[in-house]
């Protein structure tokens, strides 16, 4: 072959391998959808304004719901995170400081999610119970996120259906969105925020969708179960 013919062939293999690296990771909680099940998980809270509505909300509901907390706000508000924890619903871990993760190092990703636990620890005793389950800032992945995550024996959980979206603006649009991403999935994990930005249109819509979805028939359930609902769907 002229020397000239290898550069294009090469040049194809040279991006065939930067195509193949730089596919994201499979996401086992996004590969099967429970039928008509549905996980609730709150990212960046504790916050007072937001937090203590929402639960209020679900308490009325008789529903659980897993909360994604920075561990930075957890200290501003460890009584909050003490009632999460007593009303039964799952703690997971989002880091400490809510940091672009995707740009630190694995001994830096550690040091965040190690410093969560060691937040959680100091405010519900080194006996409480925290679930494995951990969700990257901005749902942004890496290899050091991966490494970390495996050293540490976390599982990293992402989201089917985001509640915020710029294009809604009232609650009943919200529901209208929402459910209709849903039913479309015929369930999912629903991702909502109850920290860091201003999250009142979301609590404002928390009661009209969650009455919306029940009436519908979905099976509001803790992230273990769908988790577990998921993986034996997947199994079968
Ligand atoms: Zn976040």
């Amino acid at each position: 072959m002229k020397r000239w013919l290898w550069l294009p062939a090469v040049l194809t293999v040279v991006m065939l391998l930067l195509i193949l690296n730089s596919s994201p990771a499979a996401e086992p909680a996004l590969a099967v959808v429970p039928h008509r099940m549905i996980a609730l998980t709150f990212d960046d809270g504790p916050d007072p304004a937001y937090t203590l509505p929402i639960l209020q909300i679900l308490r009325e509901r008789g529903l659980h719901a897993t909360f994604f907390l920075i561990g930075r706000n957890a200290l501003a508000y460890p009584d909050i995170v003490r009632q999460i924890a007593r009303e039964g619903h799952l703690i997971a871990n989002h880091t400490l400081t809510h940091p672009q993760l995707q740009d630190l190092s694995e001994q830096q990703v550690r040091a965040e999610l190690e410093g969560f636990t060691a937040v959680m620890t100091s405010i519900l005793g080194p006996d409480a119970r925290l679930s494995p389950y951990f969700r990257p800032p901005r749902g942004k992945e890496s290899t050091a996120i991966t490494q970390a995550v495996d050293l540490l024996k976390l599982q990293t959980v992402l989201w089917n259906v985001c509640v915020e979206n710029h294009a809604t603006s009232a609650p009943q649009d919200v529901f209208a969105r929402v459910t209709q991403l849903v039913e479309a999935r015929n369930g999912g994990i629903l991702l909502a925020h109850d920290g860091e930005l201003d999250r009142t249109l979301t609590v404002r819509s928390l009661p009209l969708l969650l009455d919306g979805l029940l009436a519908k028939g979905y099976r509001v359930v803790p992230l273990d179960e769908y988790l577990d609902a998921s993986q034996a769907a997947a199994d079968y």
